[in-house]
């Protein structure tokens, strides 16, 4: 099959249209094709090569429409940083419809009724990230967004200073958001919120549908998902950055790149996020968000749902799943398989280790995915090397519990632990490159984000940790 033959359909639109609006999308001038990730084709059933196919800068650029595409933006609301935001909406995203459970979007594909004081643009620097990062996390095995393709242009936009414009066409199997739940709690339309439960029960939770307390179960299932994800980022040393509820898919999912970043070395209450000055979606403060933004999808529920039940699924689910998994992932880091009570103190002491002797967290495990015993390849790369000696001296007696030869054990943990993470001095090296025309090096990224934990003997340099100035920065949230 190939992408500018796909027949799209719109269920969204069958709702009342107070959930959206219809609006086409405004192309960018001399658009053209930087990358395309064939990998999230295969989810729409596109086999055939998307570089070959020469309708597809026209639908990216919205000049032209799949067969049946009926594009509109959907409306939402959320908290931002702790704050009800009143409307928000897809200010700079435009639907094009839906097949295979994907639903196709175009983002910085131009104005839409909520476009609020915004241009409805997206600049090339910010697109570049998304478009990665959403294949990277796929790669990474963390419930994702996907990006099947990124444009470029001539279109000057404006932010701190004039940038081109460009437009990633990303997938999910939703674009719900608690947001859009807080919308219709807000403005009191109760028997639309019903709708929209019900719609999010046929889209990302069929098997709920007509049980006994069904809406009960969806934000039983919810909370777990996020739960779920939330330990994948926080193992793989994620920092969202803007954890607002309107960037929380309802499936659980991880959407809404922006100014995002992985650790470098491991630092705890590191804040990616610039102007997050109180330190509201910190690292270590994932988790505590996550509840608390689920807390606000309960009270809008709350209309049909009775709300202090829910309280009590997210205080019964929420932890142990959020434990579980990150237990589990961890043990899997560590390589050890023979499950002892003591293993998740021996994480905790790790991650205090690993803080005292600032060390690269993703380099830090490819490296354990390698050790032998001997202490000197991992104490070399520790600025401070005290405690990380003593964690490793635990950790070698710990090891003694393995049954596993130590040859399979380093091959497991090297397909867990990553090579490649998509550190942000590794990405703006190519979005400096991308911004004078060489976009090889986002084919290079693209390349090992998604087959992270392979060798990749030529693109070794994209693996390296970032030189001791640009360790942990600040990332400005324009975009
Ligand atoms: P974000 O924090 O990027 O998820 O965006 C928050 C809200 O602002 C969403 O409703 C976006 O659609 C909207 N928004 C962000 N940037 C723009 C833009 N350049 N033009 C229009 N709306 C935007
Ligand atoms: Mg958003």
């Amino acid at each position: 099959m190939k992408f500018s033959n796909l027949k799209l359909t719109s269920p969204y639109l069958e709702h009342d249209p107070v959930f959206y609006t219809r609006v086409d999308p405004t192309p960018l001038d001399k658009p053209f094709v930087i990358s395309t990730s064939q990998s999230a084709a295969k989810l729409l059933g596109v086999d055939e090569d998307l570089n070959l196919d020469e309708k597809l800068l026209d639908i990216v650029n919205g000049s032209q429409k799949l067969e049946g595409s009926e594009t509109f933006a959907m409306c939402y609301s959320g908290h931002q940083f702790g704050h009800f935001a009143g409307r928000l909406g897809d200010g700079r995203a435009i639907n094009l419809g839906k097949i295979n459970g994907q639903n196709l979007q175009l983002k910085g594909a131009g104005l839409t009724q909520y476009s609020r004081q915004g241009d409805g643009r997206a600049v090339l620097r910010s697109s570049i990230r998304e478009y990665l990062m959403s294949e990277a996390m796929h790669g990474l095995g963390i419930e994702t967004s996907r990006a099947l393709a990124l444009i470029g242009s001539d279109t000057d936009v404006a932010r701190e200073r004039w940038e081109k414009g460009a437009i990633v066409l990303r997938l999910s199997p939703t674009w719900v958001r608690f947001g859009t739940f807080e919308y219709f709690n807000s403005t009191g339309e109760h028997a639309k919120l019903q709708k929209l439960a019900d719609y999010v029960i046929e889209e990302s939770f069929p098997h709920l549908k007509n049980e006994e307390s069904m809406y009960l179960k969806m934000y039983a299932e919810i909370v777990n998902n996020t739960a779920k994800t939330i330990a994948k980022w926080q193992s793989v040393g994620f920092n969202h950055g803007v954890m607002n509820t309107d960037n929380m898919s309802i499936d659980g999912r991880t959407i809404d790149y922006g100014p995002f970043a992985f650790l470098d070395d491991y630092e705890k209450d590191y804040i990616c996020n610039h102007t997050d000055r109180d330190g509201m979606y910190r690292f270590s403060s994932q988790p505590a968000i996550a509840h608390w933004n689920l807390d606000r999808l309960a009270v809008a529920l709350s209309p049909i749902v009775n709300y202090e039940v829910a309280e009590d699924i997210l205080d019964d689910v929420f932890r142990p799943a959020y434990e579980r998994e990150y237990n589990k992932i961890m043990n899997a880091k560590m390589g050890l398989y023979a499950e002892e009570e003591s293993d998740k103190e021996l994480s905790y002491q790790l991650l205090r280790s690993l803080e005292r002797a600032t060390i690269d967290y993703t380099l830090f495990f490819r490296k354990l995915s390698r050790y032998d015993g001997n202490k000197s390849d991992i104490l070399d790369i520790c600025v401070s090397r005290d405690s990380m000696e003593k964690w490793l001296d635990k950790y070698s007696v710990r090891l003694e519990k393995e049954t596993q030869e130590a040859s399979k054990r380093h091959e497991k943990m090297l397909a867990v632990n990553p090579k490649y993470i998509l550190k942000n001095h590794i990405l703006q090296e190519s979005i400096v490159l991308a911004d004078k025309g060489d976009y090889s090096m986002v084919q290079d990224l693209l390349k090992v984000s998604l087959s992270p934990c392979e060798e990749h003997p030529n693109l070794d340099h994209l693996s390296k940790s970032a030189p001791m100035e640009s360790k942990n920065i600040k990332l400005s949230c324009s975009s």
